[in-house]
């Protein structure tokens, strides 16, 4: 009924060595039956980008490449982190594709949910997130981080889809889109919604990695969480006017309270009092300087314009 679309798998991948070899195999039998199906066209690829990685994995990208021509691939300068490899990718598939689904590269999320998308596709949506069904094989503590973090996303009022990673279809009108966005502090989850045109929801089942580690410590997913919020949200700003209103109030009612005590004669027992005040007023002080500050730094990158990547090579 429709023409064959050209479809670009955008693939992330910072040193998977250890996952790269099952990873083309499972993609290359999924975009053979794609193609054999007639779903997308024949020129579809599957586009790695390495990150900067410190192993083999620009190596076996490009010998993929050499035996395939189903396999592509764009190396950045240095790693500039998963957000940043993802954008690197896109735009350099917007390029060649009609649709582009972009995936992790340790398969964790189950390449059935492209039929998927590609349907949603043909239905008329831009964009199709793919939305994790459950997530019974995360460790008990990907889970919680995960899941406070879409809650707590969501309470400082960031438009962002409920268990959706960076999974899902885009369109070429959509990619248009988001190369309209110039910011440096990149977080895609937030910045996709406000594309606009119409969007769906794939689900699929969240699987365990098969090889190699998760390139997301903690560390990194606290800092993905903090940039996210102060890239989408002035809440905290708001949070300390509002704690700020407070303190007055309170401090208010400590000064009748204190004149209350001087005039009863009692003025000696306030030394606990005056010690408490000092160490709590200090405490917010700095708390709102450390926000404050989060701000400014994001100001501070912003009027940079540094570029957000550098494609060192790109197999043709
Ligand atoms: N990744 C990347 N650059 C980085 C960190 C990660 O390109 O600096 C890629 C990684 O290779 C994988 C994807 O981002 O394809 C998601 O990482 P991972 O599976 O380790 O995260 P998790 O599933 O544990 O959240
Ligand atoms: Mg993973």
């Amino acid at each position: 009924m429709n023409k064959e679309n050209v479809l670009y798998l955008v693939i992330p991948c910072y040193n998977e060595e250890e996952m790269l070899d099952i990873t083309t195999k499972e993609l290359t039998k999924k975009m053979n039956d794609l193609i054999a199906s007639k779903k997308i066209s024949s020129n579809s690829k599957v586009m790695y980008v390495d990150d900067g990685s410190k192993d083999a994995t620009w190596s076996l990208i490009s010998k993929y490449h050499e035996a395939n021509p189903l396999f592509t691939g764009i190396k950045l300068s240095r790693n500039k982190g998963h957000q940043n490899a993802l954008l690197a990718g896109l735009m350099t598939a917007k390029k060649y594709a009609d649709i582009t689904i972009s995936m992790d590269a340790d398969l964790q999320d189950d390449i059935n949910v492209i039929d998927k998308m590609l349907d949603e596709y043909n239905n008329g949506s831009e964009i199709v997130y793919g939305v994790r069904s459950s997530r019974k094989k995360d460790s008990f503590f990907k889970r919680f981080t995960a899941q406070s973090f879409y809650k707590l996303m969501r309470l400082m009022g960031v438009e962002i889809v409920f268990n959706h990673a960076d999974c899902r279809l885009m369109s070429k009108k959509a990619l248009d889109g988001l190369e309209e966005f110039d910011e440096v502090n990149l977080f895609l989850r937030g910045i996709v919604p406000q594309i606009g045109y119409k969007t769906s929801v794939a689900y699929y089942e969240r699987n365990k990695r098969v090889a190699g580690k998760s390139k997301y410590p903690f560390k990194k997913m606290l800092k993905f969480a903090i940039d996210g919020i102060t890239s989408f949200s002035v809440k905290p700003l708001r949070l300390i006017t509002s704690l700020g209103f407070i303190m007055s109030i309170f401090s208010f009612a400590i000064l009748i309270y204190s004149l209350v005590v001087k005039l009863c004669g009692n003025t000696v027992t306030g030394w606990t009092f005056i010690v408490c005040s000092i160490w709590l007023v200090a405490g917010i002080q700095l708390l709102s300087l450390g926000v404050i500050g989060e701000y400014v730094g994001k100001i501070y990158m912003e009027v940079k314009h540094r570029p957000k990547y550098i494609i060192e090579k790109e197999l043709d």
